[in-house]
């Protein structure tokens, strides 16, 4: 799978570049939303720590296996059913926060789908456990992770440093 940090990074950059070019609705976008999407980028991988967790207390939770529950559309469902729901009473700020922790699950289960060369996310989990990989890396893909990150941070920090000056994040 792509680095902690890989899924931190990318889910935190489209909500940026969302909400400098796209979104009707700038006013509702803060610093914290965009802690909140770096937060959500990583989300789907907490099956790592709470599985650890409850091991640690002598409890097995098979169900908690990695890549099962929290990989799939169904985890991304818990966030997105409350934010339109606070979206359509009217609490935009809210239901923003919400809509971007969906945005940044499912984005994290498509990179493990497209970056993992071991593939396998079980998408329709528990229904079927069915394998779904695009598989575009292959091999020992440590060095283009790092390379990926260092990329994809430059190139942020330069949009950053053009766009605002970074005055966002002082
Ligand atoms: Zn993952």
């Amino acid at each position: 799978m792509p680095f902690a940090v890989t899924h931190v990074l990318t889910s935190i950059i489209c909500i940026d570049l969302y909400r400098d070019y796209f979104t009707k609705h700038k006013k509702h976008f803060t610093l914290f939303t965009i802690l909140v999407a770096g937060i959500a980028g990583l989300l789907p991988d907490i099956d790592i720590s709470l599985s650890w967790l409850l091991s640690k207390l002598g409890i097995t939770a098979s169900w908690l296996a990695h890549r099962t529950i929290t990989h799939t559309p169904i985890f991304a469902l818990l966030f997105l059913i409350p934010g339109l729901i606070l979206w359509y009473n009217k609490k935009h700020k809210l239901a923003t926060l919400f809509l971007v922790a969906t945005f940044g699950i499912l984005l994290h289960i498509f990179l493990d789908m497209v970056l993992s060369p071991e593939g396998s996310i079980m998408l329709l989990w528990p229904f079927s456990t069915a394998d779904f990989s695009l598989g575009l890396l292959s091999g020992n893909v440590l060095g283009a992770y790092a390379a990926l990150d260092a990329i994809l941070l430059l190139a942020w920090l330069t949009h950053e440093e053009i766009k605002h000056k970074i005055k966002d994040f002082i």
